[in-house]
This record gives structure tokens, sequence and C-alpha cells, in this order.
């Protein structure tokens, strides 16, 4: 029996979320625990669909460390995360024969600009040369050199909002396998983009970036390419290598893998205008809110957690209240110390805090309420597409003038409707919804809404790139620096050569 090692190690985070994460935000799960992924929609659930169909193949599920997105790792969570996932990898490669590894792409800790490159490089230095490893990465993830140095392959997510999970973690599993077989040899273009982007236009169902991920699945699917994607990298993660790329890999064909990565490089070059968040600013939405019968959504992209904000903006609910706009409005915030009081007060009861501008007081002051607490809960539920947990701690319902809204101790992802439900609260009973999230999906709210208004606010994550103030990534960079000249050059990868 031929063994393949199962890994996993996954986190997004915004370096402008001033809050560090530690090793208590990873979910962690060792061994036999790694298979109850079998069925699911999730990397590991593809790989381990194709993997196990094998009979001459053994899987050794090792260790796979999940977080919510967050602020940077902290320099002891980063040496406990990496210490805890080497000690379980590392002796298992010994009698393995290739290892799959599923990674996000975009963490970063203060210590470690590249913990996957980090990790990727201490496996392939036990490994050696000949065990071929493979990973699959988010879309939003930051490929690195490092990374690439040490890899035999990799498959990119092709959906944005993501749905392919499972299928990209099939076909890093088939990669890995015909690797392992003998029957391909990849090599692996990549060019480099100078580019950051955001908004509607990366809906790959409708958006222009989605018309370049269809032409990297025609690559795939025609046998030009063994795999091909383009990372646009988390805009976020404000680390040297951050960048907009294209990945191509095919079977000892240099050449036309750098054709295929440089003709698609050049076509996103020409999009990257279209390709940035157009938002309105929020007196404007309020005023136009007004206007309209409604429902209508706000989409608070700067502060959406599930892209490592910090989830405390009360940015919206400050100018509608100052606003005095007065039909129902559903918000979520993070702020524990809220959610804390709630919970000592009681169901019912009537409490005086302050919501918002816990975790980011540099962005957001806090706002004093007078509020009734409706309900009580745990903070656990599970997200709607990926079904997944969620554990938010101590979450409280606080209702207040025309406000209700759903207080949780800690940032978990709310692109969904999970929170909301889980909490009592249907947003089709409000008028006025608020959704931190880059994107909403257009079952849950678009469909049934007037108008979804992206709204410009201050946050961690937000799609006005330019407001962030990076410090790390290179330059000259788009949009954070205009009028460049570029023109697309791919460089080869082929490991072992
Ligand atoms: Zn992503």
């Amino acid at each position: 029996m031929r063994k393949v090692i199962v890994m996993q190690c996954q986190q997004e985070i915004s370096s402008f979320n001033p809050m560090q994460s530690g090793f208590e935000n990873f979910h962690i799960a060792r061994g036999e625990a790694i298979l109850l992924h079998r069925g699911l929609n999730t990397e590991i659930g593809g790989a381990l669909s194709v993997l196990e169909a094998r009979d001459d193949i053994t899987v050794v599920p090792t260790i796979a460390a999940t977080s919510d997105s967050a602020g940077p790792l902290g320099p002891e969570g980063w040496r406990q995360l990496s210490d805890v996932l080497l000690s379980d990898v590392l002796p298992a490669l010994q009698d393995a024969e290739a290892v799959y590894v599923s990674l996000h792409g975009a963490m970063a800790a203060t210590s470690e600009m590249d913990p996957e490159g980090f990790l990727l490089g201490e496996i392939r230095r036990v490994a050696g040369p000949d065990k071929p490893i493979v990973i699959s990465l988010d879309l939003h993830g930051i490929l690195t050199e490092k990374m690439l140095h040490q890899v035999n392959g990799v498959t990119v997510y092709h959906t944005y909002p993501h749905v392919d999970f499972a299928e990209t973690g099939v076909r890093a599993a088939r990669l890995l396998l015909d690797i392992l077989d003998g029957k391909v040899r990849p090599v692996l273009a990549r060019v480099v983009i100078p580019a950051l982007v955001r908004g509607d236009e990366l809906i790959t169902r409708t958006g222009v970036y989605g018309e370049l991920i269809r032409d990297c699945q025609r690559l795939e699917r025609d046998g030009t390419a063994l795999a091909a994607g383009i990372l646009i990298g988390n805009p976020f993660t404000d680390v040297p290598e951050l960048c907009s790329q294209v990945i191509v890999q095919t079977d000892a064909d240099p050449d036309r893998a750098c054709a295929e990565a440089e003709r698609l490089a050049a076509a996103f070059w020409q999009d990257r205008r279209r390709m940035q968040g157009k938002l309105i600013p929020l007196d404007q939405a309020i005023a136009t809110a007004r206007t309209l019968a409604g429902p209508v959504i706000f989409t608070d992209a700067a502060d959406a957690t599930s892209s490592g904000a910090s989830g405390d903006s009360n940015a919206i609910l400050r100018a509608l209240r100052d606003a005095r706009y007065d039909r129902p409005v559903l918000a979520q915030i993070v702020d524990p110390q809220a959610a804390a009081a709630a919970h000592a007060a009681g169901v019912g009861a009537e409490i005086e805090v302050s919501l918002g501008g816990a975790c980011d007081p540099r962005r957001f002051t806090p706002m004093p309420v007078r509020a009734r607490v409706r309900l009580l809960g745990d903070g656990s539920a599970r997200l709607e597409t990926m079904k997944t947990p969620l554990f938010a701690g101590p979450t409280a319902v606080l209702e207040f003038a025309n406000f209700t809204v759903v207080t949780m101790s800690r940032a978990v992802s709310l692109f969904d409707r999970a929170m909301y439900f889980a909490n009592g609260c249907n947003p089709r009973d409000y008028d006025l919804i608020v959704v931190k999230s880059p994107h909403t999906e257009a079952h849950m709210f678009d469909d049934w809404a007037e108008r979804n208004f992206n709204i410009d606010a201050p946050g961690a994550t937000s799609a006005n790139i330019r407001s962030l103030g990076h410090s790390n990534c290179a330059r000259p960079m788009f949009p954070l620096d205009q009028d460049l000249d570029w023109s697309p050059t791919s460089v080869l990868f082929e490991f072992g050569s």
C-alpha cells in the first residue's frame, strides 16, 4: 500500500485588523477525525473521494488546523501552531510516498510573513526531493516563490463566492496521483500581476473575472493544462508577495504553459480598472434608502469578518441613528463587553451599554445605547453554504428604538444569514439589513430586497483599497499606484529541476 498524507492549515487575515489572533483561534482535528470530511463539500472531502477510491492507496490523515478569518497571528500563536502542525506531519513523512496539503494561502504572522511557505519548506526538507507534494489554495491566497519551490502542483478555487471546495480537492488529489504514478511531469508557469482587485466584477458567475476563470477551466478540460487558475490574493493580507497572479501547469510543455499564462495575465491587466470596488457614500445610501419601499441591504464590505475584519464597526448603525432613519433595522456587531452585560442582566432586562469600537477603537468610537435584551445564546451556528460550525461566544439580541442588533463576543463569518437565523432573527422581517460581507448571495438577500448598497465605510477590509495604508506589499501596485506600464512575463517552476 502506498501512503498519502493529508494535511490542512487555513486562515485568512487582514493586516489592518489591530486585534492579533492566536493559537486559540484554530480548530484542530487530528488523525481519524479528519476522515469526517468524507462526503463534505470541502477540499479534504474532495481529496478523500479520489484517494480512497484507489485500493493501492492508504490515506494518512495527519492534522487539520482551521481558523475563522481574523487579524494577523501573533508570534506566540504562530510558534505554537507551527510546532503542533509539524510535530504531527514530519514524522509521518518517513513512510509516506506523497503529500496533499489543503491551504488557504492568506495567512500572515507578525513574526513570519509567509507561514505557508515556511510549513511547506519544512515538509519538503524532511520529505526529500522525490515525494510529490500538491497543494490546493483559495483564489484569495498569496502563492509565494518559496511555496512554488517546494511543490509539484497547485490547484486553485474557480468560483467566487466560493462553492467549489470539494472540486478543488478532487483536482489536487488527481494531480497528485498522476504525478505519483509517473503519468505526468508538471511544469508551472506563473505571471505576477502588480494589481489588487475587489468588487462585483470578481463574482465569477457574472463578472469579468469569471470569464477569465472559465478560460482556465477550458484549459483544464481540453487537456491543455493539468491545472490553471488566477489568484487575486487577499488585498488585506499586506505581505511582501501580495499580488494577483496567473498559474498554468502543463505536462512537460513549458512553452505552452508560459504562452497561456501570459495571455490570461494580459487580459486580467486590461480589466483591472473594472475590477475595483464601486462604493456609495453612507449618507447618500441612507438618503436613497428612505425613498425606496424596501427592504434594502447595506453591504458593509469594510467590516467583513470573513475577510479578517474585526466586526465591531458601528459606522452604519451610528449614521442611521444620527440620520433618524426610523424603519426596522437588523444588524450584527462584535462586542464582547456588551454581550457579557446582556448575559449578566438576563432576557427582558434594560441595559446601558456601548456598541462597537471594542476591537478597533482607532476606527470606531463606542456608541452608547439603552437596549432591551430580547434573546441570549451561546453563539453557535452553522454556515448556510458550507455547513461548517460557527462559534461566536456568548451572544445577545439587543433592541433599541427601531434597531435590532445581534451582538457577538467573537468575530465569525457573517456573509450569510446563519447568525441571524440562529438568534431568532429573519432578515425578511426588517426594512434595512446590514451584512458584514464583501458580497451577498442573491438567493439569500438580493432576490427579495429592492436594492443592495455597497457602503463606503471605514474598516480593516474596505474595498476602497487605497484607504487601508499598505506598507509591506511590493510597489508599484495598482490601484495604490496609478499609471503603471506593465506587460506580462512568465517565470517557470518545475520541481526538482
Ligand atoms: Zn476566498
